[in-house]
């Protein structure tokens, strides 16, 4: 049973998108997409052998781009329902039959790209600098990176319908099957059925065995499923291994390199930067256990809070203490964050059959952002309120791009979410005057950044080890756990005892399936905003518009130029350490009050 929030009620609207499950113009839409492309692939094909103008080639463009953006408009609606209301049938079927409809679309339209691919490279970058193409010049000299790892259009659209029964189904099974389980958890003589998101928040209750109790109660129910999540990962793994063989990738992460633009280089130097300072976290972890009492931590104690009267949070106050957050940043930032708000672009509540965490959802350049949250009257919820909205505000302000520059590069997808959390703690820290509460907030900042940077990284160490293990054999349960005892094994050391049981924490982790080494754009957008921050403090106001720039410009860019735009330098060496120079800061401030505290 879920307690009932203060979001009771708080549901999103999604009549911008769609009236309904049975609204018309989802059929409409569905229709004059096969239409559109029908007609977009009798236009175009053999456009490019053709030496098409400029003006051409931009026409073909944006009429792909309306295509592709009624498709997406469909898709996020499906999404969106099924997000929470798993159990409702209707909304799989909707969501089955789009999914279905849009493979079949982007088969039609699969050749544009794939010709495009044929001109030859000369001639290629002289149209891409054609000044009518400038709004395409990023998109159309980066999807050519594909070239080596694609293949004839024949056997793309064969992998693509493929796809649905292989990697989509395991993907599906993943989802439906972890949002089916039930965890029941007895307690101090009584026995309670949790969601999973209502038993991960025992995490951050302060009384020990019951944290112990629910990590336990977590990892139990999760083996116990074995032989589902065992085969799933593998069947995930191995279809990444397959894809790695068929188009070419060397090594299971340089996919996802390619896919983020950015070079292995940048991401091997962060994590061994990363990993030359897991002393902070040793250290933190250390004053942590002097902080609850006890000689050393243990996994599930990481989240425990170390001041007893944490004031619980309402819904309204933490929107209140969020938007004067951004507020004094920037005005423009509170009157986005607002319209989320006024016009119920949120959903809130925490209800069965709804996904747990958290996310934003980028809609089309046309509709804003939706954004989903499981509100529990913790304070820690307006953190991730936050990062939601601050991810809200980058899709809203990114909605000045047309539909090929709208989306986000992975790599600074964080920076917004990440840069509004920071927002937060500041405002949070400059009202509370209690000390104990100042204590709070500290270490659930440095705990957040942990949780972000360094497990993040382990996350990444993780399926590096997995991914690459996959690729010589069937992988067991006890070689994942493994590999996850291992990977954690490091960045706990002997500071933090690991439950036999935690060997499981491999199993639910939804990026793992989703999209295989998502992860360590976590610990670079937290370390890219740790330096952005810095700037900030730095320079005031004068940063603020480079930085709205950045969220308004999409991915018109590629990353590094983006950021290079906003005045980071990725490629220099200092750079990653700055960041962790701040989490070292943030550590020595915890350490200091608690010694002021005399605890
Ligand atoms: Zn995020």
């Amino acid at each position: 049973m879920n307690t009932p929030s203060s979001a009771q009620g708080v549901y999103w609207d999604l009549n911008d998108i769609y009236k309904g499950l049975d609204d018309p113009q989802i059929e409409a839409d569905l229709q004059a997409c096969q239409a559109g492309s029908e007609a977009f692939s009798k236009t175009y094909r053999g456009l490019f052998a053709k030496k098409p103008s400029a003006e051409l080639i931009r026409t073909a463009l944006a009429e792909l781009e309306s295509l592709y953006q009624k498709l997406s408009q469909l898709g996020a609606y499906a999404g969106l329902r099924t997000a929470v209301e798993n159990l409702n049938t209707g909304c799989r079927q909707l969501e089955d039959k789009i999914d279905q409809a849009s493979v079949d679309i982007q088969n039609r339209l699969t050749f544009f790209d794939l010709e495009w691919l044929e001109v030859p490279e000369a001639e290629a970058l002289k149209l891409a600098d054609a000044p009518e193409l400038q709004n395409y010049r990023h998109y159309l000299i980066s999807s050519r990176r594909y070239k080596p790892h694609t293949l004839g259009e024949k056997e793309e659209v064969l992998l693509n319908q493929k796809s649905l029964t292989a990697r989509g189904a395991w993907v599906n099974l993943f989802d439906e099957f972890l949002a089916s389980l039930e965890y029941r958890l007895e307690y101090d003589g009584e026995t309670q059925t949790l969601t999973q998101p209502a038993l991960l928040a025992l995490s951050y209750q302060p009384d020990r065995n019951l944290r112990k109790a629910a990590q336990e109660c977590l990892y139990n129910e999760l083996s116990s499923h074995e032989l589902v999540l065992t085969n799933v990962y593998n069947a995930i793994t191995q279809d990444h291994s397959l894809n790695d063989q068929i188009r070419h990738y060397n090594n299971p992460i340089e996919s996802r390199h390619l896919a983020n633009e950015i070079s292995p280089l940048v991401v091997e130097r962060m994590q061994a930067v990363t990993e030359a300072n897991y002393d902070i976290a040793h250290r933190y972890y250390r004053l942590k256990a002097r902080l609850l009492g006890l000689d050393k931590l243990a996994t599930y104690d990481q989240y425990a809070p170390v001041a007893t009267k944490m004031p619980s949070c309402s819904y309204e106050n933490g929107r209140d203490m969020v938007l004067a957050a951004f507020g004094k940043f920037d005005p423009s930032m509170q009157g986005i964050a607002s319209k989320f708000f006024e016009h119920n672009w949120i959903d809130a509540e925490v209800r069965p059959g709804k996904r747990g965490g958290a996310f934003s959802a980028s809609i089309v350049p046309t509709i804003h952002p939706y954004v989903m949250l499981n509100w529990t009257d913790k304070l820690r919820d307006v953190n991730t309120m936050a990062h939601e909205l601050g991810h809200g505000i980058h899709q809203y302000l990114s909605r000045e791009q047309t539909y090929l520059n709208f989306h986000h590069p992975l790599p600074v997808a964080e920076t917004a979410s990440v840069f509004g959390e920071f927002l937060t703690f500041d405002h949070l820290m400059g009202i509370e005057q209690d000390p104990e509460v100042r204590l709070g907030l500290l270490c659930s900042k440095v705990e957040d950044a942990f949780a972000t940077v360094f497990r993040q990284n382990v996350l990444t160490r993780f399926e590096q080890t997995a991914h690459a293990a996959r690729r010589e054999q069937k992988l067991s349960s006890p070689d994942l756990c493994q590999f996850w005892w291992d990977a954690n094994h490091k960045l706990y050391g002997e500071a933090v005892d690991m439950l036999e049981l935690y060997r499981w924490g491999w199993s639910y982790i939804p990026h793992f399936i989703h999209t295989p080494f998502y992860c360590y754009a976590y610990v670079f957008g937290e370390l890219l905003v740790l330096s952005l921050y810095r700037m900030y403090q730095e320079e005031g106001q004068a940063f603020t518009p480079r930085y709205l720039e950045l969220l308004r410009s999409g991915s018109k860019w590629a990353p590094a130029e983006l950021l290079q735009r906003v005045g980071a330098d990725i490629n220099d060496e200092h750079f990653w350490q700055k960041g962790f120079e701040v989490l070292r800061s943030l550590v020595n401030q915890a350490e200091e009050l608690a010694t002021k505290l005399g605890r």
